[in-house]
């Protein structure tokens, strides 16, 4: 699929959240195994049951594709001319406008890169001027360093900021982003929102480290931890397998198998309910590859599994191109969506924008469900796996979860 993909591109997101101190307090007292059986199995609209889920409704806007850096693994790959516009002011203006009146109290706003967007600031403050309580970016921090800019951001009423970093070291940070020097620009711009929410309270809504966990950096994800945790102070840090598309289009090397990295994730899940005490999620693991103390834990899977925690999600992205599809008709190859029809994308031809809901979008058209799901007790609670990583793995090693044990046959 080409960049199309960039409709599933939204949520890298500013999303998941209850409060950090919430979350700690919680995580300060671990909580019992639940007895075998004990799943979260209702999945009421598109999301699992949850009691933690900020109740807001959020949507994120695209500001436009162009972006300072070059992330092996970024879905945008690399942009085309016409892509590398920004969404002009009277657009935003009315997006704002439209969602709030939906009802929509969260917004984020995405890139590409969406500090670069020269209206990133008036957008926010637009945002809160409408009513908007929650305001996040999503951002690869880069141009945070610039405390002056910074300083504007917060000023407008920011409330949240996800910061998209993968290693704790300057020669694998600066090898996933593909910029020199990168590393360092992203410490300084963490130290200093890091020290705006202590001494000012800033970022009321948190300050989060978004890791794409891949092929490269997933064994460091205990160094990780300690690194954005303990030396620049964060405490709120999110990982998300990699989809491998965009310039990470079915790349095995960057696309490591679920058994391989799940050992590592339950190491950091260990650490962080016995050591760190701060929030920690995860998203994009089926439920199957999870261990049964994990998945069969549901206050361990409400803590820690972002599923159960991200807000519900509307996307707005511009599409591909510009090429335009009547809501319900059928989508043409180098579509912004490629080949693949979509049940759950609409088409606002009237102000040339792509509409839809992530946690739709990414069962329904992005994710797809091994053979085994047939005959697993999970399926309807389960996402699934990305539709590239069965391409280059296949479905082979998906097991069925069984939560209830068949019936005795009776004596004929
Ligand atoms: S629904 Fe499919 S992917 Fe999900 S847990 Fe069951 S077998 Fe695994």
């Amino acid at each position: 699929m080409p960049r199309a993909a960039a409709a599933g591109n939204a949520p890298r997101a500013t999303g998941a959240t209850v409060s950090n101190r919430q979350h700690s307090r919680r995580a300060a007292t671990a909580a019992s195994p639940a007895p075998e059986g004990q799943l979260i199995l209702q999945r009421p609209h598109n999301q699992p049951a949850s009691t933690v889920r900020d109740p807001r409704k959020n949507v994120e806007i695209n500001v436009g594709k162009a972006c300072n850096n070059r992330c092996v693994f970024c879905l945008d790959g690399l942009p085309k001319r016409e892509d590398r516009s920004y969404m002009p002011w009277p657009k935003m203006q009315a997006e704002l406008e439209r969602w709030y009146a939906e009802g929509y109290r969260s917004v984020g706003f995405l890139g590409g890169e969406p500090t670069t967007y020269p209206k990133i600031c008036d957008s926010v403050a637009y945002a809160r001027e409408l009513g908007f309580t929650r305001v996040a970016i999503a951002t690869n921090a880069t141009k945070l360093r610039l405390e002056h800019f910074t300083d504007r951001l917060l000023a407008a009423g920011l409330t949240r900021a996800t910061i998209s970093m993968h290693g704790h070291t300057a020669a694998l940070e600066d090898r996933l982003t593909r910029v020199p020097g990168n590393f360092e620009k992203k410490c300084r711009a963490i130290r200093y929102l890091v020290h705006k929410r202590q001494t000012e309270g800033a970022l009321p809504d948190g300050l989060s480290i978004n890791i794409v966990l891949n092929g490269w950096n997933y064994r460091h994800l205990p160094r990780m931890m300690r690194f954005f945790y303990e030396e620049l102070c964060v405490d709120d840090i999110r990982v998300n397998f990699i989809r491998p598309e965009g310039y990470a289009d079915r790349n095995p090397d960057l696309t490591p198998q679920y058994h391989k990295v799940v050992p590592w994730l339950v190491k950091a899940i260990v650490l962080a309910e016995t050591h760190f005490q701060r929030v920690f999620t995860f998203g994009g693991f089926p439920m199957c590859v999870l261990p049964k103390s994990l998945r069969n834990n549901a206050a361990l899977l409400s803590r820690y599994m972002g599923e159960y925690r991200d807000l519900s999600t509307a996307c707005s992205i511009r599409p591909d191109g510009g090429h335009f599809v009547p809501a319900g008709a059928t989508l043409e190859p180098e579509t912004w969506a490629g080949t693949e029809a979509s049940s759950v994308v609409f088409m606002d031809e009237t102000e040339q924008r792509v509409r839809f809901n992530w946690q739709d979008r990414k069962q329904l058209d992005l994710k797809g469900k091994p053979r085994a799901c047939a005959s697993c007790d999970l399926v309807q609670v389960c996402e699934g796996v990305w539709k590239p990583y069965l391409e280059i793995w296949g479905d082979g090693r998906f097991r069925p979860v069984r939560v209830r044990a068949p019936a005795p046959m009776s004596e004929p």
